[in-house]
């Protein structure tokens, strides 16, 4: 059970409970509108709203909604439907960096009073110039200096909109020779003449990252403020604004390691590429690491929760196999979702002594783990299709499925015999004629003889005719870019459409999203998309560890 999950940060909130350091914990997952959510994103939800639910607490959704020029509305919207997809509830707890805005900028005029901040002229290359380097001290700005009423005027003369873009920016007056450079009067704000979504044309200077974050985790009341380790050396600028500024509480921050995957990328500027270029249909395009893409595939927001309990959370990096998330949305689906037929790659079959125009209904249990699931009925005739790749003209000794004068068990209905093989004049197999044997129904001969394949089969006159569209990696390396542009590792074939499967009849009334596995063949679900001429499409969610194991 998730109570009894532990790492290291829940270590540090259970030792901060137990001496009372804080009363209730209180987490937030904060992330910026400027994109979708991925499955690294989801590493981080799990984790903050997980220590919320595991110690009583509570965890806010914060949209960090601090550049402008970067977010949409519409992005806030998909990120809302994603945390609540993956099962997570902020309750009444939703914030905006961007309400904090008229707190922030008096907290930034408490600073320049104390003397403590200043405007700064130069620009951003200057500026870049004048930080030094992890081996060389930074050097001061000529304006570090400025009197308090010189940098007030200013600073509200910049908050007016009197100045262009970068023309001036407020810095924090900490220390130009520290040995972290994020403690070289790091920028709080800067100018951008752009209108905001939710503030509109208000403000004319923003603040930064570095500025809002820690500001409104002490307005929200955080006690644990989680982060991943690339901001590990920002937390001495964390520590010194909170110590500095009148804030209403004393939040702390703790580093992670963030999720790393193989085959993919996970940052949202690539990730914003390769939709805009169209190298995928978009950001649910299943062959992304989106959340968006993941529901839209068939992957159940459970098996997303196991991966980040599985891969656990340490202070080192580390590569995810993305086979590894495969396996547990596999180990998930394998439990809960219900089984059906569906040929892929159609053979027909016509048994010739089965009475013409006949149909007869067999039952086929909808899970083998899930007794409650119950069973449901298949069409069963004299035409069927069963898969392609189960016939061999002339198949080698370790082939059991079938092939001529071979006897084989369909799922479900009878022993089946091919008699003879029908080709076309170009020579391609076009149908098989078989026997049955009526004894045989549900599967076993009462004269004990053994068959070693079973097939699984639709009902040629009764099927859905659907596409089905296979998903590879999309990309062909285990590390995209790691020689050269990551574009250029692309994986070709990432998608495969087949658009000559037959369904059972009832997978004609599945649920968009919801897998089922397809017997044999791995797991699927309904896309919400048809075809042109309106023919289901489905989605493989995932293949099966070892296709015809079973
Ligand atoms: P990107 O690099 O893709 O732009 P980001 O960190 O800028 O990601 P945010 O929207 O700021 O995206 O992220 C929100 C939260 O999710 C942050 O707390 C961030 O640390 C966390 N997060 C982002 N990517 C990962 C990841 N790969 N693994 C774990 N946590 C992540
Ligand atoms: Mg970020
Ligand atoms: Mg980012």
């Amino acid at each position: 059970s998730r109570d009894e999950l532990t790492d290291f940060i829940r270590e540090i909130v259970r030792g901060d409970l137990e001496a009372g350091r804080v009363g209730q914990v209180v987490t937030r997952f904060p992330p910026e509108p400027n994109g979708y959510l991925h499955l690294g994103h989801a590493k981080s939800i799990c984790l903050n709203f997980g220590i919320a639910e595991s110690f009583g607490g509570r965890c806010h959704l914060r949209f960090d909604d601090t550049n402008p020029t970067k977010e949409e509305a519409r992005y806030i919207e998909a990120i809302k439907a994603d945390v609540a997809w993956l099962g997570f509830d902020w309750g009444e707890h939703l914030y905006f960096a961007s309400d904090n805005f008229e707190q922030l900028y008096a907290w930034a005029e408490h600073l320049i009073s104390a003397g403590k901040a200043y405007v700064d002229d130069l620009d951003a290359e200057q500026i870049r110039e004048y930080r030094g380097t992890l081996t060389e001290p930074g050097r001061e700005s000529p304006y570090r200096d400025r009197g308090v009423a010189e940098n007030l005027d200013l600073f509200r003369r910049m908050r007016a909109g009197e100045f262009p873009n970068g023309a001036r920016v407020l810095r924090a007056r900490i220390d130009m020779t520290s040995g972290n450079i994020n403690l070289r009067d790091p920028v709080l704000y800067r100018i951008l003449n752009a209108p905001h979504p939710r503030t509109g044309t208000a403000w004319h200077i923003y603040p930064t990252y570095d500025f809002a974050h820690g500001q409104s985790d002490a307005i929200e009341g955080i006690t644990h403020s989680v982060c991943t380790l690339e901001f590990e050396d920002h937390r001495p600028l964390y520590d010194w604004l909170i110590e500095n500024l009148p804030t209403p509480s004393r939040p702390r921050q703790y580093e992670f390691a963030r999720l790393k995957l193989t085959h993919t990328v996970l940052s949202k500027r690539r990730l914003i590429q390769l939709v805009e270029e169209g190298h995928v249909s978009g950001w649910d395009d299943p062959r992304m690491p989106t959340l968006s893409a993941m529901r839209r595939r068939g992957v159940p927001p459970e098996a997303l929760r196991d991966l980040a309990h599985k891969v656990g959370v340490t202070k080192s990096d580390s590569t995810v196999e993305m086979s590894f998330v495969d396996y547990c949305i596999r180990e998930t689906l394998n439990n809960s979702a219900e089984r059906r037929m569906a040929v892929l790659n159609p053979l027909k079959v016509v048994i010739e002594n089965y009475p013409e125009g006949e149909t007869e209904t067999l039952t086929a249990i909808n899970n083998p783990n899930d007794p409650e699931a119950g069973s449901r009925e298949v069409p069963f005739s004299r035409e069927l299709y069963i898969e392609r790749d189960d016939f061999m003209e002339d198949p080698p000794r370790k082939f059991f499925r079938l092939a001529p004068g071979r006897e084989v068990r369909l799922r479900y209905a009878y022993f089946l015999t091919c008699t003879r093989v029908v080709k076309d004049a170009a020579g391609e197999i076009v149908e098989l004629r078989c026997t049955y044997d009526p004894a045989t129904k549900g599967g076993d001969a009462p004269d004990g003889r053994k068959v070693k394949g079973t097939l699984h089969w639709v009902s040629a006159s009764h099927a859905v005719r659907a596409d089905v569209r296979l998903y590879d990696h999309l990309f062909n390396r285990p590390d995209p870019g790691a020689e050269g542009d990551y574009l250029a590792d692309l994986n070709p074939d990432s998608l495969v459409v087949l658009n000559d499967c037959r369904l059972e009849p009832s997978l004609a009334e599945s649920t968009v999203g919801k897998a089922v596995q397809f017997e044999r063949l791995g797991y699927f679900c309904r896309d919400p998309e048809t075809t042109a001429d309106g023919r289901p499409v489905f989605n493989r969610t995932v293949g099966l560890r070892d296709s015809w194991a079973k």
